[in-house]
């Protein structure tokens, strides 16, 4: 299951993030997920309540919202840009197969919330 180990990079990121911006409790990250991208965001969710407990203490109890992104996929024979899913690498406009993927394929982290600081009131 190679998710914990993308979860361990989100997490290790954010955590990087935290300690150059000073920051002391990250209350939530949300992640892109391209929609053909290797990565189930079901299995993600999973390892993340696990990890976040356990790999930064800055973390714990962060949320972790994902974004399904739209694979989209483009066609060189007519041009045309289609949605990857559920037609695949054949063009349903053409019937070509010279396409490529454009965007579906990546996991990025989109933004990261932080818990407010402490006011010294
Ligand atoms: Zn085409």
């Amino acid at each position: 299951m190679h998710e914990l180990g993308i979860v361990f990079n989100i997490i290790d990121s954010v955590d990087k993030i935290a300690i150059e911006k000073n920051v002391d409790s990250v209350k939530k990250v949300i992640l892109e997920v391209g929609e053909v991208s290797s990565v189930i965001p079901r299995y993600v969710e999973d390892c993340w309540k696990w990890a976040v407990e356990n790999r930064s203490q800055r973390m714990k109890g962060c949320e972790l919202k994902i974004i399904v992104l739209k694979a989209l996929s483009y066609c060189q024979d007519c041009e045309e840009t289609y949605p990857t899913l559920p037609s695949g690498r054949k063009c349903p406009k053409c019937g070509g197969n010279h396409t490529y993927l454009i965007t579906g394929n990546e996991t990025q982290i989109q933004s990261i919330e932080v818990a407010d600081p402490p006011s010294d009131k």
